[in-house]
């Protein structure tokens, strides 16, 4: 198997993996982990590829909305 100096190593299976970024300093399948590690969601990375079906994002978007009753109780 030829390798691919362009693409990450240790990347998750492509079932595992919740999204894809296209940046070229880390471009390759990304599991949550790696999301944390290469900066990814911190950042805000323009070049990430959701795949907004993987249930790490649905997760993610309700915490964000509970955190945001939670603040909207607080200030009633
Ligand atoms: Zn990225």
């Amino acid at each position: 198997m030829r390798k691919n100096g362009k693409f990450l190593g240790n990347q998750p299976k492509q079932s595992k993996a919740v999204g894809f970024c296209h940046s070229a300093q880390h471009q390759g399948y990304m599991s949550e982990k790696m999301l944390k590690a290469h900066g990814c969601l911190g950042k805000n990375c323009p070049y990430l590829e959701k795949y907004e079906d993987m249930q790490f994002w649905k997760d993610r978007e309700k915490k964000k909305a509970d955190k945001k009753a939670r603040k909207a109780a607080e200030n009633a």
